[in-house]
């Protein structure tokens, strides 16, 4: 046996594994690179891997040995039972020994994540679980990583996990999240606004094309001078947005999107059946939201937005026998596109604060100590839902850690003020219309219910109190002897016995 060489040993090769050893083998590092099915790893060294720093192990025990102690492994396999089932593996038939470092690089449900760093943590192994987002672009040139799990690890892997990350302004889009499973619940959460922030992209394209189709039929004065918009012409819109506050991935793959013409020379994004798909993580968030009792209501609205896409036959049936308004555009069409760019900003403020409400409740739930500002910074580069706007909200988080709500904060509170009667006037426009717009108006709906000192659950208790004596609480302005502050009670309303 020759003496260890490897620094970091990557499980898996698949796409994120492949590429994801690629990029730490170009920083430098000795990657040994193992695979269930082990004729994948010589096809690697044999291929992409050729001539580069990466070693290749044919079972599990010469993968172990050929890393330096302590030992940094990291997995990116299927998430689920092959996530256990190789981490059995290295601890029964790999000779991992106290003081290596697992990694689990995949997209691992947060309750896993708990459950796997407490049982390595008894065997004397650091456990660490990390979301990576960028796809296989981020992966093989730097994703965004959102490690969390035992900090004892932390020392050892930052080197090689903040050198293959994303870096933005010359910082790492990678530092400590927090305790167990909150690397992994942070990554959750990330997806579940990546659904947020591109619904309330996909929310403007019905309206364009209602213009186009508005205007080319009841306007020729106006169409002739060019006020028809083609997707060639949305495309130019989403261009400008992505030179100013909206600046972001999304906002620039959606220009592409516009632009990009099929061989017959019409957009192809026309062609594409209107069914969304989805993977789940979205649907997580939204369900821990329900869990923690937290109103995450614009990444719930984009979870249904896509299951109501997906009933596409049923809504081809629906489409002949119900009917609704027929879009009618008159006004300013430049005002409206500059109306439409600060309902976009001013929506997707709500879904980072909702989503921000969200990680802080669990942090206290789960008695996480979280690294707020860094989630925004890890953000930042690498991932889908990088943007400009994350860096503001990384300067909010670091000037103020304790932040109550991203609302609270200067920026976004005049923010939020500057794009009020743009997004009002585009919800209440669509709703004339018959334009769904389920992401704006819940954002709208949010920031109205979180400004309103008096909401209407007065009544709510009264008629829980009624029907099922679940009792209700007095406004303190009106406690007396008869009604006690901060007691439950119950009244007789009926006067029946
Ligand atoms: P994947 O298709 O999710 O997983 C394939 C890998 O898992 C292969 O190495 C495969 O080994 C192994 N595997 C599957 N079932 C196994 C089992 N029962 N026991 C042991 N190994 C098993 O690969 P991926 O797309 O590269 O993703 C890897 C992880 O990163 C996943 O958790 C994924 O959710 C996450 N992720 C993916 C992306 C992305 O853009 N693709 C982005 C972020 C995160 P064999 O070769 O032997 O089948």
């Amino acid at each position: 046996h020759s003496a260890p060489s490897g620094d970091f040993g990557l499980i898996g090769l698949a796409v994120m594994g492949q590429n994801l050893i690629l990029n730490a083998a170009d920083h430098g590092f000795t990657v040994i690179a193992f695979n269930r099915t082990v004729s994948k790893v010589d096809r690697f060294l044999e291929n992409e891997a050729k001539g580069k720093s990466i070693v290749g192990a044919h079972s599990i025990q010469e993968f172990v040995q050929k890393l330096k102690k302590p030992r940094r492994m990291m997995m990116l396999v299927m998430a689920g039972k092959p996530v256990d089932d190789f981490i059995e593996l290295l601890l029964n038939e790999g000779g991992v020994e106290e003081g290596d470092i697992i990694i689990d690089g995949g997209n691992s449900h947060y309750p896993d994540t708990n459950r796997r760093t407490n049982y390595l943590k008894s065997k004397g192994i650091r456990f660490v679980g990390t979301g990576v987002s960028g796809g296989e672009e981020g992966a093989r040139y730097g994703p965004s990583i959102m490690p969390g799990g035992n900090e004892e690890a932390w020392p050892y892997i930052k080197d090689v996990l903040q050198s293959i990350a994303a870096k933005s302004d010359g910082e790492p889009c990678c530092q400590w999240v927090g305790d167990e499973g909150s690397g992994h619940y942070v990554k959750m959460v990330h997806n579940g606004i990546e659904y947020g922030d591109m619904q309330l992209i996909c929310e403007h394209l019905p309206v364009r094309r209602q213009f186009w189709v508005d205007l080319a039929f009841q306007a020729y004065d106006i169409m002739k001078r060019g006020l028809g918009l083609s997707n060639s012409e949305m495309g130019d819109v989403f261009d400008k947005w992505n030179h100013g506050v909206l600046d972001s991935f999304l906002i620039e793959i959606t220009r592409d999107i516009m632009k990009f013409n099929d061989d017959d020379g019409t957009p192809l994004l026309e062609k594409i059946l209107d069914s969304a798909g989805q993977k789940g993580t979205g649907k997580w968030t939204a369900i821990n939201a329900l869990d923690l009792g937290m109103p995450v209501t614009l990444i719930g609205e984009a979870v249904f937005a896509r299951c109501l896409s997906s009933l596409k036959a049923e809504r081809g049936r629906a489409a002949k026998i119900l009917d609704g308004p027929t879009p009618k555009f008159e006004g300013d069409k430049q005002e409206f596109l500059d109306n439409l760019e600060q309902a976009l900003y001013a929506s997707k403020i709500i879904s980072y604060a909702q989503g921000f409400m969200l990680i802080q409740n669990a942090a206290k739930q789960y008695s996480w100590k979280l690294n707020k500002p860094e989630i925004a910074l890890m953000w930042r580069g690498g991932c889908i839902i990088r943007s400009v706007f994350l860096k503001d909200i990384t300067s909010a988080y670091r000037s103020n850690p304790d932040l109550e709500n991203l609302l609270f904060d200067d920026f976004f509170n005049k923010a939020i003020h500057k794009a009020q009667p743009g997004w009002r006037d585009v919800v209440s426009k669509c709703a004339l219309w018959g334009i769904p717009t389920p992401a704006f108006s819940t954002a709208l709906s949010f920031f109205d219910g979180y400004r309103a000192k008096d909401l209407p659950a007065n009544l709510l208790q009264a008629q829980r109190d009624y029907f099922g004596a679940h009792t209700f609480r007095i406004k303190p302005e009106y406690a007396s002897e008869k009604y006690p502050e901060g007691k439950d009670i119950h009244v007789n309303w009926t006067g029946r016995g």
